[in-house]
């Protein structure tokens, strides 16, 4: 059971990636309203690990978007990019456990693996996000081939060995997992429910080159910043799978999350950080309020 603790410790986790749009806001204002409500903390962190993709000048745009919304965070604010050693130190772990292993595949050999199967791609399992489950190639490659191909330098990415991982952490807790939500997730899932990590097979946790994943920097980083109440989009919901037998792996603490639906454009389309549209920068250029931003997210303006 996840502790009741008596300050909840809620977060805004962006990526600063693109410019925050209305669903950012919303999920934000969610996080920072709980805080307030629940005589709790709200923290923001900035998840940069993606260093190709993630720009300083974002950076600036999401804290001056933040205090435009009329939100306020605690300081110093978090940045992953600032602790690929603690990454490094947690993928250390689970290597030291035996429920990680290297991966050579490029996405060309693995779409053939499949093929070579017998099975036609369209039939083949994806995760809830779309991706192909890997098909466990070079999962149980002979130690000496292992050593050549890191010797000849050919990239490779740590995948989770997700029975493995899943099987180790149900034995450290005594049965099986699961996670208390108190949102929804896109199917209405509520409430304690079993984990199911196999949606999502094996996981890439680290790469060659950067030392750790969204999945084992969110955790790392929820855990060390104390955070007791994770709020996110549910577009998310299910990485909630993943994230538990992590946490279990790791040592961490068990929070409670609670997922909320995606703001969506008139379409019904999901808002990308391209949508210039939905843009808080381009909403407020146009002489919208935050309370404005608030009523467009369907929450009631500020008292
Ligand atoms: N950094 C992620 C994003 O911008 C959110 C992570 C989280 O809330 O767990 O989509």
């Amino acid at each position: 059971m996840p502790p009741t603790t008596p300050f909840p410790v809620f977060r805004f986790a962006p990526s600063p990636n693109g410019y925050l749009h209305l669903g950012h806001a919303y999920s934000a204002y969610q996080g920072a309203e709980a805080a307030a409500r629940e005589g709790g903390r709200f923290l923001l962190r900035i998840e940069d690990i993606d260093v190709g993709r993630c720009r300083e000048d974002y950076v600036d745009a999401i804290y001056e978007d933040m205090a435009w919304l009329g939100l306020s965070w605690e300081r110093p604010v978090l940045r992953q990019s600032a602790r690929f050693a603690l990454y490094e130190d947690a993928l250390k772990t689970l290597r030291g456990l035996g429920v990680v292993y290297p991966c050579f595949a490029t996405r060309k050999e693995i779409i053939a693996a499949i093929e070579e199967m017998g099975v036609a791609l369209e039939r083949w399992p994806r995760d809830p996000d779309g991706a192909l489950v890997y098909p466990g190639l070079y999962k149980d490659l002979p130690p000496r081939e292992l050593s050549r191909l890191m010797w000849e330098g050919t990239s490779y990415a740590w995948r989770l060995d997700m029975e493995k991982a899943k099987a180790l952490a149900e034995e450290r807790t005594g049965g099986p997992l699961t996670f208390l939500e108190e949102g929804a997730g896109p199917k209405g899932e509520t409430g304690r429910l079993p984990i199911e990590p196999e949606l999502y097979g094996d996981v890439v946790v680290a790469r060659k080159d950067v030392p750790t994943s969204y999945h084992v920097a969110v955790t790392i980083d929820d855990a060390a910043q104390g955070v007791t109440h994770i709020t996110r989009g549910q577009d998310l919901f299910y990485m909630t799978h993943v994230h538990r037998v992590l946490q279990v792996l790791l040592g961490l603490p068990e929070p409670v999350y609670r997922h909320h639906p995606l703001i969506r454009d008139e379409t019904g389309r999901r808002l990308s950080k391209t949508a210039a549209d939905m843009g808080i920068r381009e909403l407020r250029a146009m002489g919208k309020t935050p309370d404005d931003i608030r009523r467009m997210t369907g929450l009631e303006p500020a008292l």
